[in-house]
């Protein structure tokens, strides 16, 4: 079965911040880890509405600063970075669409259980993820590979880009290649590049 189809067996955590704590944070049963360092990182970095990656050997992290709030998912490196980014987004929308963050945090008597509830909406997103229509797959062609292979793009992306078509790079397997997604979501040419960092 493809991974975005059974996301959520691949996926270690996702956890909802603001500067001082965690105010939400959903794990797979039976999951006892704890990700506190890998959440410092994440909120050392100030940039807002921008996804950051981090590669972290047998696990892989997403994360963004959205509204004040740090949204992080920490997933299997099968899991290609435009799904987490995809999942992570839906996640924000729900949460802002069922809690108005700011009035509940200036309660006097706050507690993150208070969130509590947003259990099952996740629940229902993991599992239903493959059906929520934010991702297209575009098979594309590397001649390093020799092979196709699945590209998972983010359909906000595509949506939301000022001009066409858009570039993305895909890195596997120790090289990368660029691709360019029409407005239709179709490849317009793959070409290797030269990584550096
Ligand atoms: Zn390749």
């Amino acid at each position: 079965m493809p991974v975005y189809r059974n996301i959520g067996e691949f996926l270690e955590f996702i956890n909802i911040s603001n500067e001082e704590s965690t105010l939400f944070e959903w794990k797979p049963e039976k999951s006892f880890r704890r990700f506190d360092l890998d959440l410092n990182i994440v909120k050392e970095n100030p940039v807002s509405d921008i996804f950051f990656h981090k590669d972290k050997g047998n696990m892989k992290l997403a994360y963004i600063r959205r509204n004040g709030l740090l949204y992080t998912v920490g997933a299997h490196i099968r899991v290609q970075f435009q799904l987490l980014e995809a999942l992570l987004e839906h996640v924000s929308f729900k949460f802002h669409e069922m809690y108005d963050v700011e009035v509940i945090m200036s309660y006097g008597d706050f507690t993150p259980a208070m969130f509590n509830g947003f259990k099952e909406v996740i629940e229902d997103i993991i599992k239903n993820f493959a059906d929520l229509g934010l991702v297209k797959r575009i098979m594309v062609e590397c001649r390093v590979c020799n092979t196709v292979l699945p590209l998972f793009v983010k359909k906000s992306m595509i949506e939301n880009a000022d001009s066409y078509p858009v570039p993305i790079v895909y890195v596997h397997e120790g090289h990368a290649i660029l691709c360019f997604i029409d407005q239709n979501f179709h490849h317009r040419g793959v070409e290797l590049v030269n990584i550096t960092g």
